[in-house]
This record gives C-alpha cells, sequence and structure tokens, in this order.
C-alpha cells in the first residue's frame, strides 16, 4: 500500500532501544526497528514486537525508504565509534533537512562535534539524554535534547509524548537543552549529581550503623520515614528497600556485599569538566574519589590493622535527635551538590555560547531517571521565580533550608570527625559552604606565595585591577 508509512526509524536493538520503540509504539508512533546485527531484527519482530504496528526493517536502505519525511533516524547503540559509523552509513540515504538523533551516553564533545559536521551537510544532528534505564526506556524516561534548534519541532511531540511526566501538572520530563551538545552534557551532570546523591545516602547509612549501631530493618524504616517528607527521591525509596532486603538466609543481604564501588565514568568526566573550568564541584568529585577509595579494599583491609583512630566510635546522646541531625546533613548536603552543579552548567553554558534553561533542566530530572525527586520540583520553583538567578544558594527557599539544616549537619560532621567516622561528601559540602558565605579567605596569602616565589604579582583590596611586584626578600 501506499508509500512511507514509518514515524521514526530506531537504530539498535540492545535494552535501551528495544524499549524505546515500545514506548513509542504505545503512544502511536510507527517505529521502524533496525539493528546491526540483522537477526535480532527477526527475534524482535517475532518476539517483544509482535501484534504491534512495528516495523522490521533488514537493511538501511529499507529502514529509510520505510520513513516519512523529514525523515527520522534515532540511534541507541554503543557510545564511541560505533556512532559514527552508523552517521557515516546513514548520510549519502538521506536528504537535506533529514534528522539523525543519538540517544546513547555519547561525550558532549562528540556531540559538539557531529552536530558541526552534519549541519555542513544540511543533516540536523540531535544529541539527547536518556536517563532511567530499562524501566524509564519502557515507561516513561527523562529525555534530554540538544543539537540543532531546527530539528526539535519535529520530534517534540515523540520525545514529549513518551517521556515521563511530573508535578502537579503533570508536565513532560522533556524539553529542548540547547545547542549542540548541551543535551548530553546537562545528562553527564545528571550523573554527577547521582554519584554525589548516592554517596550523600551512604553516609547517612553509615553514621547510623556505625555511630547508632542501628540494623538494617531500624535503618529502612528512618530512610522510609525521609522518603515522605523533603527527602522524597528515588534513590531514598530504593535504599530502604535495598536495607530490608533478606537474603535466603534471612539476614540482610546488603551487610554481604563487597565494599568496593565500580563506576562507568560519567561522574568522573563531569569532574573533569568542572576542573576544566575552575568551577568549585567539590561534592560530586569527592563522591568520584569515595568510590575511588573504596575501590582499594585490599590496601584498606592492611591499613585497618596499622593504623589507629579514636577508641570509641559510638555516639553517647539521644538517637532520635542524631537521627534528625543526619537527615538535616543529608538535605544540606544535597543542597550543596545541586547548587554545584547548577553552578557547572552555568559556566558550561557561557564557555560554549549555549543558552540553558535551568528550570526545565529540573523539570526534566524531576521525573523518569535515577535522581527524580520533590526537590527538583523546588528547583525549577526557583528558576521560575527567577531564570537569572545566579546561585541556587541565593533563593529564599534554599537559603531558609540551609539555615534550618544548619545545626544538625554541623553537630552530625564534628560528630563524626570525633568518632572517625568518614563522611567525605557531608564535610566538603559544609566546607564550600562557609568558603562560599565567607567575604574574605585566605587566598590573599596565596598570591603573596605566588608573587615570592613565581613574581606571579598580586592586586591589593583597594586597588583591583593593578597588578604590583613586592622584592619579598629585599626586608630587614
Ligand atoms: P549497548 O549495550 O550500549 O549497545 C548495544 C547496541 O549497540 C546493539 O544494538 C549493538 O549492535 C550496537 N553496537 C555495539 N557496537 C557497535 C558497533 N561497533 N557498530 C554498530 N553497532 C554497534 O546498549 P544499551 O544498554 O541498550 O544502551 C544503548 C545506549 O544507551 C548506550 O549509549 C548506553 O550508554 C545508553 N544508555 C543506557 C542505559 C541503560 O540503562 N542500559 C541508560 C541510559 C543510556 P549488535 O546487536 O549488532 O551488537
Amino acid at each position: 500500500d501506499a508509500g512511507p508509512q514509518a514515524d521514526i526509524a530506531l537504530i539498535g536493538l540492545a535494552v535501551m532501544g528495544q524499549n524505546i520503540i515500545l514506548n513509542m509504539n504505545d503512544h502511536g508512533f510507527v517505529v521502524c526497528a533496525f539493528n546491526r546485527t540483522v537477526s535480532k531484527v527477526d527475534d524482535f519482530m517475532n518476539n517483544e514486537a509482535k501484534g504491534t504496528k512495528i516495523i522490521g526493517a533488514k537493511s538501511m536502505l529499507e529502514m529509510v525508504s520505510c520513513l516519512k519525511k523529514p525523515r527520522r533516524v534515532m540511534m541507541l547503540v554503543k557510545a564511541g565509534a560505533a556512532v559514527d559509523t552508523f552517521i557515516d552509513m546513514l548520510v549519502p540515504l538521506l536528504d537535506k533537512g533529514d534528522i539523525i538523533i543519538d540517544g546513547g551516553n555519547s561525550e558532549y564533545t562528540d556531540t559538539n562535534r557531529r552536530c558541526k559536521t552534519l549541519a555542513e551537510k544540511g543533516i540536523l544532528f540531535i544529541g539527547t539524554g536518556v536517563s532511567g534505564g530499562e524501566e524509564g526506556a519502557r515507561y516513561g524516561p527523562s529525555i534530554m535534547p540538544g543539537g540543532n534548534p531546527d530539528a526539535w519541532p519535529h520530534v517534540k511531540a515523540i520525545f514529549q509524548g513518551i517521556s515521563a511526566k511530573a508535578g502537579p501538572a503533570q508536565e513532560p520530563c522533556c524539553d529542548w537543552v540547547g545547542d549542540e551538545g548541551a543535551g548530553h552534557y546537562v545528562k553527564m551532570v545528571h550523573n554527577g549529581i547521582e554519584y554525589g546523591d548516592m554517596q550523600l545516602i551512604c553516609e547517612a547509612y553509615s553514621l547510623m550503623k556505625q555511630a547508632l549501631g542501628m540494623s538494617c530493618d531500624e535503618m529502612s524504616s528512618v530512610v522510609s520515614d525521609w522518603n515522605k517528607g523533603e527527602l522524597d527521591s528515588f534513590l531514598c525509596e530504593i535504599s530502604a528497600n535495598i536495607l530490608a532486603y533478606k537474603d535466603t538466609d534471612g539476614a540482610p543481604l546488603l551487610e554481604k556485599i563487597m565494599d568496593k564501588a565500580g563506576q562507568k565514568g560519567t561522574g568522573k568526566w563531569t569532574g573533569i569538566s568542572a576542573l576544566d573550568m575552575g568551577v568549585p564541584l567539590t561534592l560530586i568529585s569527592e563522591a568520584v574519589f569515595a568510590r575511588c577509595l573504596s575501590a582499594l579494599k585490599d590496601l584498606r583491609v592492611t591499613a585497618s590493622s596499622q593504623l589507629s583512630g579514636p577508641q570509641n566510635t559510638k555516639y553517647e546522646g539521644d538517637k532520635a535527635e542524631f537521627i534528625e541531625a543526619i537527615r538535616q546533613a543529608l538535605y544540606a548536603s544535597k543542597i550543596i551538590s545541586y547548587a554545584q552543579g547548577f553552578m557547572l552548567m552555568r559556566q558550561a553554558a557561557q564557555e560554549f555560547g549555549w543558552t540553558l534553561n535551568y528550570g526545565g533542566i529540573a523539570l526534566m530530572w524531576r521525573g523518569g531517571c535515577i535522581i527524580r525527586s520533590v526537590f527538583l520540583g523546588n528547583i525549577k520553583e526557583a528558576y521560575d521565580k527567577n531564570p537569572d538567578l545566579e546561585n541556587l544558594l541565593l533563593d529564599d527557599f534554599f537559603k531558609n533550608a540551609i539555615h534550618k539544616a544548619q545545626e544538625g549537619w554541623r553537630k552530625v560532621i564534628a560528630t563524626a570527625v570525633t568518632l572517625g567516622i568518614p563522611v567525605p561528601a557531608f564535610s566538603s559540602a559544609l566546607a564550600f559552604y562557609d568558603g562560599f558565605r565567607s567575604e574574605r579567605l585566605p587566598a590573599n596569602l596565596i598570591q603573596a606565595q605566588r608573587d615570592y616565589f613565581g613574581a606571579h604579582t598580586y592586586e591589593l583590596l583597594d586597588k583591583p585591577k593593578t597588578f604590583l611586584h613586592t622584592d619579598w626578600t629585599g626586608q630587614g
């Protein structure tokens, strides 16, 4: 029958691709499916896609010919060379104005490059972050698209249709992020924030376990309670479930798991980008290093029998009060982490000439993804109130929240230090806060030292922009 039928093609029939296709099909879009290993197309068509409107293609040519114009081709393949390989194969098959979308976890620098190269050929490129794993892909992910803005009107209905919905108005967790690699950049920061959030919950767990000697069931019920208030989030929810989970012998499975954290690199990339741009992204970076330290298990085992710390590791005061203080420390540190994450995106926007919609980003993260939380609704409101907000910590809601949590936060860190329990993310967050609110920091001495040994010059407080040098050894 009549000509091209498919609204979009999807290349890559692994976990993410299959689930996104089924999600698109549920929302009434006709999808054409293709995969490098073509036998997987048949497998998919004969199983998961059976009885749907999904079309299976046996070749790229067949795939392209079943697409309505402008053609939309989305890839969900392994990040890196596979994306370039498919782009090279697609370009000769496409016309000017057609759209290629990369939905994998590509590095934003690759997306910057692909966007430019394809624009020269008249092809509109989108690099989009997709978060939420298998479940999200199937029933509503968070989608963070960036690239050629001319492509957005052609994919908006599909992307916003299949994305998660969140907030009182059930808004789609998908909006245009910005030019070039902005979508993948924001996805990278999302993953960095995920590292931070996970580490913060781990430190709360560690304090409850070590300082208070609580059982996993007790901790599970505490974290469940936290999940009903301002800390309401997917990561608190799953942590409560993990704490409650029993192995076949009835003991908590969690306590049997090797304490060596893995990582795939997106947290590290976020930290590297922050270092490159000079943004004090201390909490996420500390969370990456905490994973690195955890990975040195053998060395830690050796050190644990040789290096001493405080004898007493138990908190002697009121238990309920201390649990509440831990909650406050977690909340305050989380505010710092997001404030730093948004500082990083602001700097990246400046550096790359992107216009980012910060409230929109908070909304995209509000549902569908790993860091989804009620808290992101508060961030959205802060940017709705003031789209030019320079720093989240200067918003009234967050200012008050930090002021309220501050006492517990300080107490928890002081106690942890006294008992010898490591809380790197809690304490780096507080150090940032105290530095951020300091009119005067000791960097004047750094400038003097630099001038002393390297003649790097310095400015005087009352004469900025005039650079002076002193012969520091010439006196006396
Ligand atoms: P994946 O394991 O990352 O990739 C498998 C897919 O890539 C298959 O279709 C495979 O084709 C294709 N592929 C691999 N190397 C290729 C090459 N050199 N040339 C052509 N095709 C190649 O799949 P995934 O887990 O579904 O993830 C897809 C993308 O989404 C990735 O970028 C991933 O990082 C990202 N992502 C994943 C998740 C998740 O939870 N899994 C979440 C968010 C984002 P064959 O079948 O022929 O091998």
